[in-house]
Order: C-alpha cells, then sequence, then structure tokens
C-alpha cells in the first residue's frame, strides 16, 4: 500500500473523475491530489515514481477518456493559483500550465500580442494544450511556444527548448513529463483587431461542436489532410451510436453522450467507426481522444 509522507492535506482517495471530464464518463482516480505549491508537486512526482505509482496530470479534461472502472493511480490537478499565473513580458508571455487557455488568449489580446488567436473556442489548460499540440488548421500552440518547465519522473525540474522541445500533429514530446508553465512568443498587433478575429473564430468554432448533451469529445485525428468527419461519413457512421453515446448528426467526428452513457458504449463506438472507416476507405483512423 502506498504511503504519501507530509503529502496527506493535498490527497484524497477513490475521487469521481467524470465531472473533470468532457464527456463526463468513467470510474474514480484511485488518489487525486491536488498541490499547493511546486515543491510539493516535486515532491508528489518523485513519491509516485518510487512507489510505481501511475501519474497522470488532469488539465481541463477535454481530450480523455476514463473507463468505467476508472483510474488505478495517482491523477494530479493544477488548479492551485501557483500554477495558474499569468505574467507577459515585452512580447512574450509565460502562463502556468493549470491556467485556462481561454484566459491565455485573452491576456494575449488584452496586451496586443498575437499569434495564438487559432486556439479560440479551443477547450482545457495551457498545459493540456501544450501536450496536445492543440490547434487547427490555421496553426497549433507549438508554433509559438518557446520553452516549457517541466518536471521528469525522478522529479528533476528543467526547461525545455530549442530542439528539446519538438511539436508535431497533436503532439509534443511531453508525454512522460508533468509541464509547470510555458513560455510563449507572439507578434505585436493591434489589440482590436486580434479581439476581433478570436471573436470570429470563436462564434466558428462553437458552431461546430454540439450542445445539448450531458457529454461531448472529439474523437479521431484528420488523416492525411482529409478531415476524419469526411472519412466518418463516407462510411456511413454519422450518427451511429452504441447505448446512450453515439457519433454526432451534425458534426461527424463528435462523441455525443446522452443520460445513462457509458465508457464502455463509447469504447464500442470508437471501435465500430475505426473498423467501418477502415473498411470503407482503407484508412486506419489514429485517435485524438486518449483514453486512461
Ligand atoms: C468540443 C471539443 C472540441 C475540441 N476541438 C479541438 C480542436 O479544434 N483542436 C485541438 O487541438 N483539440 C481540440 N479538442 C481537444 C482538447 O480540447 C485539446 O486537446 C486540449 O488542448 C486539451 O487540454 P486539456 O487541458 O483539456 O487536457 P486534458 O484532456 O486534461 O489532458 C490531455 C492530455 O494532456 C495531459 N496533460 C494535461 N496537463 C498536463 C500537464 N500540465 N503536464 C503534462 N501533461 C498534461 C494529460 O495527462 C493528457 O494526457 C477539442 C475537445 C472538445 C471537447
Amino acid at each position: 500500500m502506498p504511503t504519501f509522507s507530509g503529502l496527506e492535506h493535498i490527497l484524497c482517495e477513490g475521487v469521481a473523475l467524470s465531472p473533470f471530464t468532457s464527456l463526463r464518463l468513467g470510474g474514480d482516480a484511485q488518489y487525486f491530489a491536488q498541490p499547493t505549491s511546486e515543491e510539493e508537486l516535486v515532491g508528489l512526482v518523485q513519491q509516485c515514481s518510487e512507489q510505481d505509482v501511475r501519474l497522470r496530470v488532469i488539465g481541463g479534461g477535454s481530450n480523455i477518456l476514463i473507463p468505467d472502472d476508472g483510474f488505478s493511480g495517482m491523477v494530479v490537478s493544477l488548479d492551485a493559483a501557483c500554477f495558474c499565473q499569468i505574467d507577459v513580458d515585452g512580447n512574450r508571455i509565460h502562463a502556468g500550465a493549470g491556467a485556462k487557455l481561454a484566459h491565455l488568449l485573452s491576456i494575449a489580446a488584452k496586451n496586443g500580442l498575437s499569434g495564438v488567436e487559432q486556439l479560440a473556442g479551443i477547450a482545457g489548460s495551457v498545459g493540456g494544450a501544450v501536450r496536445t499540440n492543440a490547434g487547427t488548421h490555421s496553426g497549433d500552440i507549438g508554433q509559438v511556444t518557446k520553452s516549457v518547465h517541466v518536471i521528469n519522473s525522478d522529479g528533476e525540474v528543467s526547461e525545455k527548448s530549442g530542439d528539446d522541445l519538438r511539436f508535431s500533429y497533436r503532439q509534443s514530446n511531453l508525454d512522460a513529463v508533468v509541464a509547470i508553465r510555458a513560455t510563449f512568443e507572439l507578434e505585436p498587433a493591434l489589440p482590436e483587431e486580434i479581439t476581433k478575429q478570436m471573436q470570429t473564430l470563436w462564434i466558428i468554432k462553437k458552431s461546430q461542436q454540439p450542445t445539448g448533451v450531458v457529454g461531448h469529445g472529439c474523437v479521431f485525428r484528420d488523416h492525411g489532410g482529409i478531415t476524419a468527419a469526411s472519412l466518418i461519413e463516407q462510411a456511413g457512421m454519422k450518427g451511429h451510436s452504441v447505448g446512450a453515446v453515439g457519433m454526432s448528426e451534425s458534426h461527424p467526428n463528435y462523441l455525443i453522450v446522452n443520460e445513462g452513457g457509458t465508457s464502455k458504449d463509447a469504447l464500442q463506438l470508437v471501435q465500430a467507426v475505426h473498423d467501418a472507416v477502415l473498411e470503407h476507405s482503407g484508412v486506419s483512423l489514429a485517435t485524438q481522444l486518449e483514453v486512461w
């Protein structure tokens, strides 16, 4: 039985994870921690590593699917104030990993700094966005990320930048580390113009997302310039459902969860859609959604 000496005050056992996710699915975290300082976070990472306890950070929970039987290990939330700070320094912004992505965008616009507008309407935290290299066809966060402070599994804090920091389509080389904060380099522009563009992109993005359901999530990555949505539609899987979970009728690459939906339904549906697309187009779609 693992023990977390000196960290009991930031730990809970058996915490329901579904309220922390966009899909609103899944069971409990064996352990759930909300560190209130970098020192506590480092200690937590070290103690998990020493005792072979799996550790994952949860950001906005907009890109994860928790199994019905929950997550065996430590789930860490960086929602304390010290991880959500955002500071502007010339054309650079330093943002804590726990800060909301929307907050970063509004600070950038207010300070006349352009380069993150394309992220308008994407849910989640700065840490989750950097880790998944969030973006749209107009660009991704990796293009403006100068450096990321991380903690490795031994609890060592370092700064990744230059060749140490790699981004590709919806991926980064930050899989095995905890991101604490990131620095973005942006271009000066008129605040009103940035705000106008963000508002336009936000409206477009929101119009493409399902509403009025218990939970929702974006499932597959696009494939070689073809959208996952068009491949799903061509395979006849638009609106297909398993139990109370279905692919959206209007936005085929979104999973929608209705009352009574389970992660088992969602996983079966994702597999069925994957197989139908493979059979129809010969494309093996990769999931964007991460299953814990
Ligand atoms: C309706 C909807 C629309 C979406 N549209 C887009 C889109 O257009 N483009 C796009 O790119 N994505 C999109 N997504 C997916 C999602 O919003 C992004 O991937 C987002 O950046 C994830 O951030 P998060 O904080 O919610 O991460 P989470 O879902 O909480 O976590 C995602 C991954 O990041 C890891 N992580 C989180 N924080 C940290 C940290 N501090 N250090 C290390 N690892 C960390 C988690 O462990 C997990 O592996 C959409 C999702 C939804 C629900």
